[in-house]
């Protein structure tokens, strides 16, 4: 049977999109075939009764004008009829005494308000917002511009005089993260509020610092309309170059001939052939599923054997009949007593509300989303039960009754509700225990990231793996390059050189 296309890629989601967006732009037939009934996979957002939730954006680095990923995003055509709104302040932690840290963005403005807050540690956030200021002039998508495999001599001596500049804070803050930093801390609040400043923990130091800068720097932005419309602006790139997308088309094979990739199967029994296959999906289901677990070795059991940390979490959304766009749009509240929630005591709830973005509720009200950090494991043994919704609605109502406190009135005045948990993330999506960025980048992964992950399986050609799960650590510019790279690679193994261009 002819091959149906040069390329097909499984998965429309950013990885996926991209990778198609350079295969038609170099001349390579390619079709995705995606699971779910639209692009995005977790970069999505859902409507309930006039309420818009998003599910995947906080901050895109590359939406300001001439900055680092600012033109992948151009010529994928993710800005095109799409506004973005910039935060000058990433977000506040109220402390159960009526303390307030408030994450600004800009490092003078975070040290005075550090130091009023915690001047016996003047030495510690000195240095803090030091690293700040010097990570705005931090490129960090140097390490991800071209694919390591075909990076030449010359390539690694230019990355290296760009880096030499970095060399002190990445040394100082790559190796030390959040957590590690605020048990240096003297003053109480502070020492309780900094490991929640950039949402997890045990993030290196580094990566906050950047996206602090960035948020400084205008270049971390969110798309008005929620993060769905930023997948469809790159849905129409792909299609409006003769890409083609099948919708509600899972894949459950990758079809194999003499060690060769050769197509796929999908759950409907069709089958389509390529000359090659590229997945932009989960890859422990890639591995162990679509391929069944025939090309694997060692390094790769050992990634996906369970010892890396992954981020999963339970996201309650609201729909609530209250105006909230006089409050701070982001506030991690720190519990005096804890809150059982999926069978763990939680010190802390993060409330966010989307009132800066009014296109996400019906005038005079808000869309507000509380977010855990919650285990994968409670929810997956109650999967199938019924037990499984009532636990939903217990943490959804514990939540909330809790955050009355904070938010008087708030119980009365929602008009929906919809509760994602872990299991929910992986039944969209397929994610692996519904992670939300692949592996989770901590001081630990962080040089896997640097380092990156197999994108080949061992004795399997024309067969190329992209997405999060090839990028630790995730994030939307960095898988859309992961996808972008894998075509840059496929061009050199067929002797062409790689082709982009601007809209228009
Ligand atoms: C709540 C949340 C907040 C986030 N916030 C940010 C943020 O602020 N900034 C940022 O940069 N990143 C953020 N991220 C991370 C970012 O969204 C992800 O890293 C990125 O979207 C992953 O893209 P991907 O293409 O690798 O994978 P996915 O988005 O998982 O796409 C994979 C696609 O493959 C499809 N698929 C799976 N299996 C099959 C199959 N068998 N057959 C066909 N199709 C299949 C899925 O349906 C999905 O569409 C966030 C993530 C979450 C969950």
């Amino acid at each position: 049977m002819a091959p149906t296309a040069d390329i097909i890629i499984i998965g429309a989601g950013i990885s996926g999109l991209a990778a198609g967006y350079y295969a038609q732009m170099n001349g390579y037939r390619s079709i995705i075939f995606e699971a779910h009934d639209q692009p995005g996979g977790l970069c999505t957002a859902w409507q309930r009764q006039g309420y818009t939730f998003d599910g995947g954006i906080h901050y895109i680095f590359g939406t300001g004008e001439g900055q680092p990923f600012y033109d992948l995003w151009r010529e994928l055509g993710a800005f095109e009829g799409l506004e973005f709104t910039n935060q000058t302040e990433f977000m506040q932690i109220h402390g159960p005494q009526g303390e307030v840290l408030r994450v600004h963005s800009q490092p003078d403005a975070l040290e005075a308000h550090l130091l009023e807050l915690a001047p016996e540690d003047a030495k510690l956030i000195e240095a803090f917002c030091k690293g700040v200021r010097k990570f705005k002039d931090f490129d960090l998508s140097m390490l991800q511009q071209k694919p390591k495999s075909l990076m030449t001599a010359a390539d690694w001596a230019r990355l290296g005089k760009q880096v030499l500049p970095f060399m002190g804070v990445l040394g100082k803050w790559s190796q030390l993260s959040l957590r590690d930093l605020a048990a240096q801390v003297k003053t109480p609040f502070l020492r309780s509020a900094m490991p929640h400043m950039f949402a997890w923990p045990d993030v290196p130091v580094m990566v906050g610092m950047s996206l602090l800068a960035y948020l400084d720097n205008g270049n971390a932005g969110q798309p008005v309309g929620a993060a769905l419309n930023f997948a469809r602006a790159i849905e129409q790139r792909y299609l409006a170059l003769g890409g083609e997308i099948h919708y509600s088309a899972p894949v459950e094979r990758v079809l194999v001939e003499n060690d060769q990739a050769v197509g796929v199967q999908l759950h409907s029994h069709e089958t389509y052939r390529a000359r090659r296959v590229i997945s932009a999906c989960d890859g422990r289901r890639t591995i162990f599923d679509l391929l069944r677990g025939e090309y694997i070795n060692r390094r790769l059991e050992k990634l996906y054997d369970g010892h890396l940390p992954l981020h999963s979490q339970l996201q309650v959304s609201l729909g609530v009949n209250l105006d909230f766009s006089q409050r701070p749009h982001w506030v991690t509240h720190l519990l005096a007593e804890p809150i059982a929630i999926a069978g763990q005591d939680r010190y802390e709830i993060g409330v966010k509300h989307y009132c800066f973005d009014p296109s996400l509720a019906p005038p005079g009200k808000s869309v507000v989303v509380i977010m855990l950090t919650s285990p994968y494991s409670y929810w997956q043994q109650l999967s199938g039960h019924t037990a499984y919704h009532a636990a939903e609605s217990q943490a959804a109502r514990s939540l909330i009754e809790r955050l009355e406190e904070f938010y008087p009135g708030l119980g009365a005045s929602i008009e929906c509700m919809d509760v994602a948990t872990p299991l929910s993330y992986e039944r969209y999506t397929g994610n692996w225990q519904g992670a939300s960025c692949g592996w989770l980048l901590t001081k630990d992964t962080l040089p896997l990231m640097i380092k990156g992950v197999p994108k080949r399986l061992p004795g399997l050609g024309q067969f190329y793996m992209v997405s999060q799960w090839t990028e630790p650590g995730g994030s939307l510019p960095i898988v859309a390059l992961s996808g972008r790279n894998m075509i840059t690679e496929i061009c050199r193994e067929d002797g062409r050189g790689f082709e982009t261009a601007l809209p228009g």
